[in-house]
């Protein structure tokens, strides 16, 4: 039957671009003896004692909805937890919601802060949902470039340099999902006297910050007159290895985290209860799994990095994150090019760094949350190539 319904379908929706990751997945999945370095989740199975408070609350027959807001003994822990890292109190009662994942706290808070035509600034290359979850909201997303020069840090110049007359809100991550950048205390403080004089509200992503390799990782919502004008967003997916589970949460001032409750109420009503429990559990006892995952991590990217740099393609050391993000310009190809021979004629997959915003061109995001013997696998594969590309020329 011919499929007529392309007419039902919203313009700004038709107009958003397909994830660029997905196509690579979906090729890697039908590939016989692909390795694939283009996934952005743990290769860990969640820890066990985690996976267990799950089993346990359905054997408890806990099965109901929670508060809207979540279960109130995970938002008590998650409270002391972010007091504890980052020295930040919030009010599980009204500055603390729970959600599906990040994802949800990220689209929820841009719904709730953007009325149509405003704008909001975020730094590229990045995690792939910032700009389309700001054109759901009929806003205008605003990428500030980075640079390997700069190991792809926030350049406070470049960011003064995008801003424009109807911004009003700034997107952050850090650690970054590609390119590992991290930010120090000195340049947070950069950002937040900019945040601070363009009245934005910040919204910082920190859902990499328990894996970070070098210096201590700094919220910006901790420094001072930051709190007021920050949401903090985290969750359990990537420290302990809980994507399956889908938990995240926002914390920050309790008339934004009330407007995304309104939205959270309508739409989701609540993150299941079973896997919130696990999130219970994972950070009342799961630290030192995740520092045993953060360790294997590092020994990984220590690895990857270097066999990067052996092959030719020159790669800075990732500060956090699992995402190695090597330039590949010297082998005279695009990173579409690069990232799709690489993968048809090696079998080994990448992801283009295009994919995440037009800074990417001459990068692609490889992610070592794999096994040793995957690294090293694809590493020699990818030196193969990059081989067989300086015997064409
Ligand atoms: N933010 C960043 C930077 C990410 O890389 C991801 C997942 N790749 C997410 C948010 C979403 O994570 P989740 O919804 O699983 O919490």
């Amino acid at each position: 039957m011919e499929d007529t319904s392309a007419r039902y379908v919203a313009h700004h929706v038709e107009r958003m671009p397909k994830s660029g990751i997905r196509d690579f997945f979906n090729i890697v999945a039908q590939m016989h003896g692909a390795v694939s370095l283009g996934i952005g989740e743990p290769d860990f199975v969640t820890p066990f004692g985690i996976r267990e408070a799950a089993i346990r609350a359905l054997e408890k027959g806990k099965t109901s909805y929670t508060d809207n807001r979540g279960l109130k003994t995970l938002r008590d822990a998650i409270s002391r937890h972010v007091a504890r890292n980052h020295g930040l109190e919030y009010d599980p009662d009204t500055e603390i919601i729970v959600t599906i994942g990040v994802s949800e706290a990220l689209d929820t808070a841009l719904r709730a802060i953007l009325n149509p035509g405003d704008k909001i600034l975020y730094h590229e290359p990045c995690f792939v949902s910032y700009a389309p979850c700001a054109s759901l909201c009929h806003a205008l997303a605003i990428g500030v470039p980075t640079t390997a020069a700069d190991n792809f840090a926030l350049d406070p110049v470049a960011l003064r340099h995008a801003w424009q007359i109807g911004c009003k809100a700034l997107l952050l991550n850090f650690p970054t999902n590609p390119t590992g950048g991290t930010a120090s205390k000195e340049l947070l403080a950069q950002i937040a006297t900019f945040a601070q004089e363009k009245d934005l509200f910040v919204i910082s992503d920190e859902i990499y910050s328990e894996l970070t390799y070098e210096g201590e990782h700094t919220s910006i919502a901790a420094l001072p007159n930051m709190r007021e004008r920050t949401l903090y967003l985290h969750g359990f997916s990537k420290a302990y290895a809980m994507t399956g589970f889908r938990v995240g949460y926002a914390c920050g001032p309790a008339s934004v985290i009330n407007a995304m409750l309104k939205i959270h109420q309508y739409t989701i009503m609540c993150a299941s209860i079973i896997t919130q429990e696990a999130a219970l559990e994972a950070l009342l006892n799961g630290r030192d799994d995740m520092l045993r995952m953060r360790d294997k991590y590092h020994e990984r990217r220590d690895l990857i990095v270097r066999r990067f740099n052996e092959i030719g393609l020159r790669c800075h050391s990732p500060r956090g994150t699992f995402y190695a993000f090597p330039d590949i310009s010297s082998s005279g190809l695009d990173s579409t090019s690069f990232a799709t021979r690489l993968l048809h004629e090696q079998k080994v997959a990448i992801v283009p760094g295009t994919a995440f915003g037009p800074s990417g061109e001459g990068f692609c995001r490889a992610s070592f949350s794999t096994n040793y013997e995957n690294i090293i696998n694809a590493c020699d594969r990818i030196a193969r190539f990059v081989d067989s590309l300086k015997n064409t020329h």
